[in-house]
């Protein structure tokens, strides 16, 4: 038995009571009220929607040599992406979206997807994005009434910029955030610290935010995609406890409460602000992961540690009823595919499947 079906009794995703039923006691009565769940009482909630797999930047976290990769042959089309959102919605609850790749702005997808996914109702349809393209999207994405987007940016240092990014232009993505603070949106910022690379960084970064009320995200390092087999992991791998360090040199803080599925530990700063790490490897958050990611191609993944995935493009145009019979066996597999407890790394690029 891998998965569990539960009848979600009153309205809401929190405090809700949930009567747990195994496989064998699917009713027949499957109405929008069932989420599946697994034996550690994961579910997914949270899904991620990959646009394109090509990114206009090269990182050299993300890409091996520089080479920009091109979007996946034969991806969704943003219709074909709105229906398997809705199929989502409808079979295992999902409530929460975030649009991103690859770099979500580079595919022409993206005006049609943000109108079709804001109108579904959903609690949250948030967007990950290096910013460059905020030129020619920001009025789309003020006006979609989107409410808060997370930005990456590694570094304040425009020689440094290019020099991870191996693209792009600092002073755009800085215009870009702006923009999206007038425009109301509630922003983050996400940097991945790396030894010998970024790490000066940090205090800038974090004094940037703070004077913006952006809360800032140190991402610790993940060996994925190229990394896994290389040493440059080893060496660039900055931990969460080397960057309280560093903070507390320069500011007092203290962990605060994080959302029970939050991936990040949270802290606050003593005399305003907060900032986030993801600390994928020294508290890994596998066992409250909710998360759930579509790639460009039409592949489900359970788990951004485990390369299987799960082609949902042929039930895309079945019937309402077949497709979300279909969907639920999906799920079910999709959730056996997540790790018990902790990161274990994927050769997988995290562009592939969504960040
Ligand atoms: N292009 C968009 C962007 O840059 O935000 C969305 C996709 S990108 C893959 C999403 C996030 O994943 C970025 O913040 C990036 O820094 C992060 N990322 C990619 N590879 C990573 C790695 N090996 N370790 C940690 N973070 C990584």
């Amino acid at each position: 038995m891998g998965y569990w079906l539960c009848a979600t009794i009153g309205a809401g995703a929190s405090g809700q009571l949930i009567l747990a039923l195994d496989k064998s006691n699917l009713m027949s009565d499957t109405a929008n009220n069932e989420v599946i769940v697994d034996r550690f009482g994961r579910r997914f909630d949270n899904l991620r929607v990959s646009l394109t797999a090509a990114c206009n930047y090269a990182c050299t976290y993300c890409v091996p040599n520089g080479k920009r990769l091109q979007a996946a042959a034969y991806e969704l089309s943003a219709q074909e992406m709105i229906r398997a959102v809705t199929l989502l919605q409808q079979t295992t609850g999902i409530s929460k979206v975030r649009i991103t790749g690859g770099e979500p702005l580079l595919s022409p997808k993206f005006g049609d997807f943000l109108q079709g996914v804001m109108g579904l109702g959903l609690n949250d349809v948030a967007l990950t994005t290096n910013g460059q393209l905020l030129p020619r999207w920001s009025d789309a994405i003020i006006a979609s009434g989107m409410g808060r987007i997370n930005i990456s940016l590694d570094t304040l240092d425009a020689d440094k910029f290019r020099d991870i990014a191996r693209s792009g232009d600092l002073a755009t993505v800085l215009n870009g955030i702006d923009r999206m603070l007038e425009g109301g949106l509630r922003v983050k910022v996400n940097m991945v610290p790396m030894r010998r690379v970024n790490e000066s960084q940090i205090v800038p970064m974090l004094e940037y935010c703070r004077e913006r009320d952006i809360e800032l995200r140190f991402i610790e390092l993940m060996n994925m995609g190229h990394l896994r087999s290389s040493n440059t992991y080893q060496q660039q791998f900055f931990s969460m406890d080397e960057i309280l360090e560093l903070i507390s040199e320069h500011c007092t803080f203290s962990r605060t409460d994080a959302p029970f599925d939050s991936t990040a530990v949270r802290f606050e700063i003593v005399g305003g602000g907060y900032f986030g790490v993801i600390a994928n490897e020294s508290e890994p958050f596998c066992r409250t992961c909710t998360r759930l990611r579509l790639s460009s191609n039409g592949h489900l993944y359970g788990c951004l540690s485990n390369a299987k995935s799960h082609d949902i493009r042929p039930l895309l145009e079945q019937s309402d009823e077949r497709a979300q019979s279909a969907m639920r066996e999906v799920l079910g597999q999709a959730l056996r595919d997540k790790q018990d407890l902790s990161f274990k790394g994927e050769t997988t690029v995290m562009k592939f499947i969504g960040g």
